[in-house]
């Protein structure tokens, strides 16, 4: 369970979160909307400790993220995070990408992170593509090695950053497929996005934020067929 307490959070006199409270429970599968700047990016980095919180509290599994004493490596094991876009090593295979981080972090024997490597890869539909190096791949076929490489980790939280934001549009649709998939397997996610459609249909949640305030958030056949908020009204009929 991810908890979301208060939590306030300024860039120099931006202040970028608002006192955000929300909390997402196994299994869950949360979006995040919103216009740019509205914090949705920090929001993420902010759970995984990727930037400093001014106040409030995140805790993971009950664990409390800010604190100085949490091992902050250990903690990311837990979450996996995928930008929009993510620079592989171009001399390492595919495959070689996606071990790396298990031979490092985790310490897991050759055999052991080429056996993971090769079953994630697999799983995100690149079991062909194992031995070839990153720059061959497409865009949509690199944004599933990202998410293969961060299954690798065993993460119990995925987190993903408009991930198809950079992609043509006829390879939106694999990496939506890749999320499809793990949300039909149960996986905890938080997926910030611009695609309204996909929202819809793979949320339990939607949420909408607002110049750093989570201005509202409702399962999506309510978020989307009434949406209350005057500015999440202004936004929809921008996007449609
Ligand atoms: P987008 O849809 O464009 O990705 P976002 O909702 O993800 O937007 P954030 O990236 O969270 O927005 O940024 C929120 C605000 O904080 C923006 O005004 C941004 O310029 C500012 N900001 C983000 N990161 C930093 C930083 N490291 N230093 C200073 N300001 C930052
Ligand atoms: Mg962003």
């Amino acid at each position: 369970m991810i908890e979301i307490e208060n939590v306030r959070k300024s860039f120099g006199p931006l202040e970028v979160l608002k006192g955000i409270n929300l909390t997402v429970q196994n299994g869950e599968v949360l979006t995040v909307i919103g216009g740019s700047g509205s914090g949705k990016s920090t929001l993420l980095t902010c759970i995984n400790g990727l930037e400093p919180i001014d106040s409030g509290s995140i805790r993971v599994d009950g664990v409390e993220v800010h604190a100085k004493t949490t091992d902050l490596n250990k903690l990311r094991q837990k979450i996996g995070i995928v930008f929009q876009q993510w620079n592989a090593f171009p001399h390492l295979t595919v495959k070689e990408n996606v071990m790396l981080a298990p031979r490092k972090v985790l310490k897991q024997s050759k055999a052991e992170a080429e056996e993971m490597a090769v079953k994630q890869l697999t799983h995100v539909g690149l079991g062909d593509k194992l031995d070839v190096y990153p720059g061959r791949l497409s865009g949509g076929q690199q944004q599933r090695m990202a998410i293969a490489r961060a299954l690798a980790m065993s993460p119990s939280y995925m987190l993903f950053d408009e991930v198809t934001s950079a992609l043509d549009p006829q390879l939106v649709g694999e990496v939506l497929d890749t999320l499809r998939m793990l949300a039909s397997e149960g996986m905890t996610m938080i997926c910030v996005t611009h695609e309204m459609k996909f929202a819809r249909e793979v949320s339990d949640r939607v949420a909408f934020f607002h110049k750093g305030v989570m201005a509202e958030i409702a399962p999506p056949a309510e978020l989307f067929g009434s949406p209350k908020d005057p500015e999440l009204q202004k936004f929809l009929a921008a996007t449609h």
